[in-house]
């Protein structure tokens, strides 16, 4: 969308933001960079990068409330949870919609009159029609321009291909729990240093965050990234198949598997204003939220 409104084909946007939860992969930053410097800058958008503290470092921080990512959790009787995700409205939402009343000249917590808004793209193509959703304050109107142009994702990726943006990576945290076994693997096959990192964080977050467990709100379980709730390292993160899967996990015989979503994730990035579907918590947050 940014491309495509710094050439003209959309209307000239004011600002682009970038919620930065500190835990992007380097190549997510490398390709920000890029773009602030091959595309906004030169059509004069100011790409506003806002940042609510750094998503990582506060899971491990025993001082510091950390907003709960959907940790796979593994109870104590063997059956398998899932922690509530409060990641995306902390480190995503809420320092966009900081930004958004800044710039509107209305900084939390004045009013907002009723006709001062913003108009918020959303880069949601016509394949992903149903995460198309409405703002939760009136201060921000929800817009998907890729649905008005009739754009799919295919005609997304060749349009950043006809830009030399071929290589455009998949914003999402490095150590999101919602990454399919393709991600984990091209994290491990081409970039050691941050599958040490993952696998190091995975190991850190077993008995829960460093807030709970300082604050005596222990988990009752263990937490896991991979869905497997095997250690990050020893996970099936290979192709399997659903035969395969439910044989090397028999615990978890009782979780639906759809083996592409294995293999592909939870459908895109981490996305505010458009929550993925099909990911519900089964259990609650343990205290990870404390
Ligand atoms: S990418 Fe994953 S871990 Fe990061 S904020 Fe989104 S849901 Fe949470």
């Amino acid at each position: 969308m940014l491309a495509l409104s710094a050439r003209g084909i959309l209307p000239k946007v004011d600002y682009a933001i970038f919620a930065d939860t500190g835990w992007e992969p380097r190549a997510v930053y490398q390709h920000l960079d890029r773009l602030e410097r091959d595309i906004a800058t030169p059509a004069g958008i100011p790409i506003l990068r806002v940042c609510a503290g750094n998503i990582r470092n506060d899971a491990l921080d025993p001082d510091h409330r950390f907003a709960s990512m959907p940790l796979y959790i593994l109870n104590q009787d063997g059956r398998p949870g899932m922690t509530r995700r409060q990641c995306t409205g902390e480190y995503k939402i809420k320092p966009i919609k900081k930004a958004v009343r800044e710039l509107l000249g209305y900084p939390h917590p004045a009013r907002i009159p009723r006709d001062i808004f913003v108009e918020q793209w959303v880069g949601i193509s016509t394949d992903e029609f149903h995460r198309a959703k409405d703002s939760d304050v009136k201060y921000m109107r929800n817009r998907h321009p890729l649905i008005d142009m009739n754009w799919s994702r295919a005609d997304c990726v060749k349009y950043l291909e006809s830009l030399g943006l071929a290589d455009t990576p998949k914003s999402s945290c490095l150590g999101c729990p919602f990454h399919g076994n393709a991600q984990w693997r091209h994290i491990r096959d081409t970039s050691p240093e941050e599958w040490t990192d993952v696998v190091t964080f995975d190991a850190a977050i077993r008995q829960g965050n460093a807030r709970a467990n300082a604050t005596g709100n222990r988990l009752l379980g263990q937490a896991f990234l991979h869905r497997s709730r095997v250690p990050l390292d020893q996970a099936p993160i290979d192709h399997v198949t659903a035969a395969e899967w439910a044989a090397l996990q028999p615990q978890l015989g009782q979780e639906q598997v759809d083996v592409a979503e294995l293999e592909q994730g939870v459908s895109d990035g981490c996305s505010p204003w458009a929550c993925r579907g099909g990911v519900e918590p089964v259990q609650d947050d343990f205290g990870l939220a404390s």
